[in-house]
Formats: structure tokens, sequence, C-alpha cells
């Protein structure tokens, strides 16, 4: 029998996502084991974060300062918006470097089944950042699911009024992918998006 605390770590690490019962015991034990190595930075980290994080009034990134670091960067071109479903889609895209624009993070996808609308999601500020016509172009980064590609779509049309040119993410056959292991929709996509051989 493990003692409460230590109890109440694991059901509180075992709540995080990726992380089942299993996984955060080890971590417990983990952590019980290197305490003295890795337990003050974990603390001044949690620490830190709780003190510090806020959501960008401008993208609804998340970050510890207001409006975040990539909407205060005068290097980035605030002409090309780049639309997420997510915070970590902005992560993920950013690790990247490959997008040089501004980012604004809708919060969720559309979803007729967990009765998510478009009130729920930062849509009305993402209209307000391109109606001020300071954005050349938007870039529709949805995931590629059935609810990603309807809120993509929705965007497109209520984008349509604005002087913008709107893009999407292209999807196809991932790099190194071989065509007998792909699933349909992936094969259906790359092959839409065909274009002439250079
Ligand atoms: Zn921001």
């Amino acid at each position: 029998m493990a003692s409460q605390e230590i109890e109440a770590l694991s059901s509180a690490l075992a709540r995080l996502p990726g992380l089942g019962p299993r996984s955060a015991r080890r971590a417990v034990l983990w952590l019980v084991k290197n305490r003295e190595r890795a337990l003050p930075d974990l603390l001044e980290a949690l620490d830190g974060v709780s003190q510090t994080l806020i959501e960008c009034d401008t993208c609804g990134n998340v970050d510890t300062v207001n409006p975040c670091g990539i909407c205060a960067d005068p290097r980035r071109d605030a002409k090309a918006l780049c639309v997420v479903e997510d915070v970590a889609d902005v992560w993920a895209l950013d690790r990247a470097r490959l997008f040089q624009g501004c980012y604004h993070v809708l919060g969720g996808k559309l979803s007729a089944l967990d009765g998510i609308g478009p009130e729920d999601l930062n849509i009305t500020s993402l209209l307000e950042r391109v109606s001020v016509g300071e954005v050349d172009e938007v870039v529709l980064a949805m995931n590629a699911t059935l609810e990603g590609q309807t809120t993509a779509h929705y965007l497109a049309e209520r984008l349509e009024k604005h002087k913008v040119r709107i893009t999407q993410l292209a999807h196809g056959l991932p790099v190194g992918g071989e065509l007998d292991y792909l699933d349909e929709g992936t094969l259906a996509q790359a092959l839409r998006a065909r274009r002439p051989v250079s």
C-alpha cells in the first residue's frame, strides 16, 4: 500500500493526457528514486507555469506574456495568418519553423456530435483580425479529419467576402509512406491533389 501522498500524486498524474494509471505509477516511482535531483526542477517549472501562463488576447496562443511572443515578434509577417484548432498545433508548426507568419487558435473544431457551433470557437476574433485589412493570406491548417475539414469549409465561406487569399494545407502522401499501407482517405486526397511532374 502506497502512502496517501503517493496515491494522490499518482492519480493526479494519471489524469494527464497520454498517461494512464500504469505510466503514472512508473513516473511517481522514478520521481521518488530521483527526488533530490529531479523534484526541485519540476516543482519550480510547475510553479512557474501556474503563476505566469496566460492566453494571448490576439491569437489565443498560451504564453507567459500577452500579446504572446509570436504576435509581438516584429520579424513575423503579420499579413499571413495560419488558423489552427488548438494551441498544440501552433507549437507543432512553430517547432518546425516553416511558417513565418502569425497564428489564430480556434480553440476546437465544429462538431455537431459534441454540440460545438461557430459561437463556441474564436471565429469572431478571426474575422475581426481579417476585416481590419492588414491580412493578405489566411492558411486554414485544420486537422485532416471530417470535423477539421468541415470547420475549414465553414471558415472559407465566412472569409469569402474579405479580400484575402485563402489557402489550405495539402493533404496526401506522408514522407516515407508506402501506397500499400495508406488508408483510402489519404490515397484519395493524394490523388486529388496531384500535380504536373516538374
Ligand atoms: Zn498571440
